[in-house]
């Protein structure tokens, strides 16, 4: 075992040790290698359960966070997710090391080119668009998913209309200094949603986020 396959292992296991129980979400943590998504000068703490930096004032979010997000999804194999924040695509990698159909949106074009060419070079089959996520790729809707890991001052209609029945949105809303994680199900017509307090994210920036200064 390399040191970094040690390191995702204990990985998991603090994730376990916090909480998160889907085994499959955590057989894939394990296995996708977060080493390559973060900035060369980083890689040495690429396990830490920590946010990082990534280029353009970004961050790739910390494990936890991607854990509990994916997890509160309830994604099975085949279920087609729509990531907005598409960032160092390892959110993206995740959902389809667990057999999603990811779709995913980022909007700094240099992000959506570095992140499409790693997800290809790693061999993860993921539509990656460039482009103002805050409208949803209605082309391809509904989704049995939404997970958006930018933070946004409300939740944006569009992504509501672009569930599918049963579907469910996780998306941090508060704002700019703490949000919340609100999860809302789609049943028919209604949405019952439920927060979880306590995180922390870059700014959703859009036509339905926040204004860009
Ligand atoms: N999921 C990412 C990963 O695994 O590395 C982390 C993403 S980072 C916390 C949030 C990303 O959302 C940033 O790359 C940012 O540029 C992007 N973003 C912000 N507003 C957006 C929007 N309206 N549409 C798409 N992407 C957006």
């Amino acid at each position: 075992m390399n040191r970094f396959e040690k390191e995702r292992v204990e990985m998991a296991e603090l994730l376990r040790q916090r909480g998160i129980r889907n085994e499959s979400l955590l057989k894939a943590m394990m296995n996708v290698e977060r080493e390559q998504f973060v900035l060369p000068a980083f890689m040495n703490r690429a396990y830490d359960d920590s946010a990082l930096p990534i280029a353009h004032g970004q961050t790739i979010s910390q494990p936890y966070t991607v854990a509990f997000q994916t997890e509160q999804l309830r994604v099975g194999k085949d279920s087609k997710i729509l990531e907005i924040g598409t960032g160092s695509g390892y959110q993206a990698a995740v959902l389809a090391e667990m057999g999603c159909r990811v779709f995913t949106i980022e909007r700094l074009m240099e992000l959506h080119l570095e992140a499409r060419k790693l997800l290809e070079k790693l061999g993860y089959h993921v539509a990656a668009r460039c482009g103002d996520g805050t409208i949803g790729w209605k082309e391809y809707a509904p989704y049995d998913g939404i997970i958006v890991t930018a933070a946004a001052p409300d939740v944006p209609q569009p992504l509501l209309e672009q569930l599918a029945d049963g579907g469910r949105l996780v998306i941090p809303v508060g704002n700019l200094d703490a949000q919340s994680i609100r999860v809302i199900t789609r049943v028919g017509e209604r949405f019952e949603s439920q927060d979880a307090e306590g995180f922390k994210f870059v700014p959703l920036i859009g036509k339905e986020g926040w204004k860009q200064r």
